[in-house]
């Protein structure tokens, strides 16, 4: 017997806004800090956006910018403080945090609005996913000029931000990493310290490797069992308390109809795009190049969804099973 599928996605910006019963709201964590900070947030996308709104809601005030205006109406609407400039945006502030596309245009916007802007006692804050030679870069660069700063990148997608439940892996001092823990609280379930400057991009990278790998593993096991005759259904009861065992498997079943709800419920659509997957295995296989790392099955994974990202249309990571 199919137990009954929860809703994809499980939650949204909108329906955080209206109330969510008896879940605790993201602003309700135990280890939330409750003072108040004038915080900067660059880059309002599909993550910084509903991030900006966790911050507002746990009580602090918080400057907004980004290049699109629809962003900005967006955070505007969830109680933001919007600028048209970004140094401007980061006038008088505790902490800025940076959720952008890019490592080229996280340099720039620190070395172009942040240093020299922000107040010298205020933490930075890079959740971008971005390789790893530019993270220690843009933290040496803010060091030299006198900010405490992380990478910071995250776990979980557009719904664990609107929920305020990302996994965030942050590299940097001791001491800038407890700075920063304060004002990611709020927007996450997990906030862990991964090493020095750098150390967060990595662990983001390897997991996405491993989470890739084992995503198209578990499509090829799926299709298989089908194909011998084994309905997919009984194979995931079973696999899912065997060896099998993993997420992509258990928590996120890429066939419609079998395990939980996930994206394969909604004609493969909301979730992690496979473009986003793409470029986290683009810069992996960047990082395990520059440091001679032996990766046969992440280099492969990266192949398959270089080909399937181009043609994906938008569809979810998971959407890689169509291909097998
Ligand atoms: P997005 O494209 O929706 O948002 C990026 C935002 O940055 C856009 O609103 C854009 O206008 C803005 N921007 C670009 N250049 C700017 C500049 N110079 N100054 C100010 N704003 C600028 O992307 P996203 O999905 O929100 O992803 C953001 C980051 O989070 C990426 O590094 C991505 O890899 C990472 N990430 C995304 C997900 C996901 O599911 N979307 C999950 C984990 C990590």
């Amino acid at each position: 017997m199919r137990t009954r599928k929860r809703a994809w996605p499980p939650s949204s910006r909108s329906g955080k806004a209206s109330g969510r019963g008896a879940e605790p709201l993201p602003f309700e964590h135990e280890n939330t800090r409750r003072e108040k900070m004038k915080i900067a947030f660059i880059g309002l996308g599909n993550m910084g956006g509903g991030m900006a709104a966790n911050l507002v809601k746990a009580g602090h005030e918080v400057n907004a910018f980004d290049l699109a205006d629809e962003a900005l109406h967006s955070a505007a609407e969830h109680g933001c403080t919007t600028f048209d400039d970004a140094g401007a945006a980061c006038q008088g502030v505790d902490a800025v945090v940076t959720m952008l596309p890019s490592g080229a245009i996280v340099k720039s916007v620190y070395e172009g609005s942040v240093f020299g802007h922000a107040p010298a006692g205020a933490v930075l804050i890079d959740c971008s996913t971005i390789d790893v030679a530019t993270a220690r870069e843009v933290i040496s660069n803010a060091e030299a000029a006198g900010y405490d700063m992380v990478d910071a990148p995250v776990s979980g997608g557009i719904a664990a931000a609107n929920g305020g439940t990302l996994t965030f892996m942050v590299g940097g001092t001791e001491k800038a990493f407890n700075r920063a823990k304060e004002v990611l609280d709020p927007m996450g379930k997990a906030v862990i310290h991964a090493g020095d400057a750098g150390a967060g991009q990595t662990a983001k990278i390897c997991n996405n490797m491993l989470l890739a790998v084992t995503m198209i593993g578990t499509g090829e096991a799926l299709k298989m069992a089908d194909k011998l005759g084994l309905d997919p259904q009984k194979f995931f009861e079973i696999s899912s308390q065997s060896t099998g065992y993993c997420w992509p498997l258990n928590d996120y079943t890429p066939l419609p109809g079998v395990g939980k709800q996930s994206p394969a419920d909604n004609d493969y659509k909301g979730g992690f795009a496979a473009a986003l997957m793409r470029k986290d295995l683009r810069l992996a296989m960047q990082a395990a190049q520059n440091v001679g790392a032996v990766t046969p099955l992440g280099k492969h994974a990266a192949e398959i969804y270089e080909e399937f990202a181009e043609e994906s249309g938008g569809l979810d990571f998971s959407a890689v099973i169509k291909t097998l």
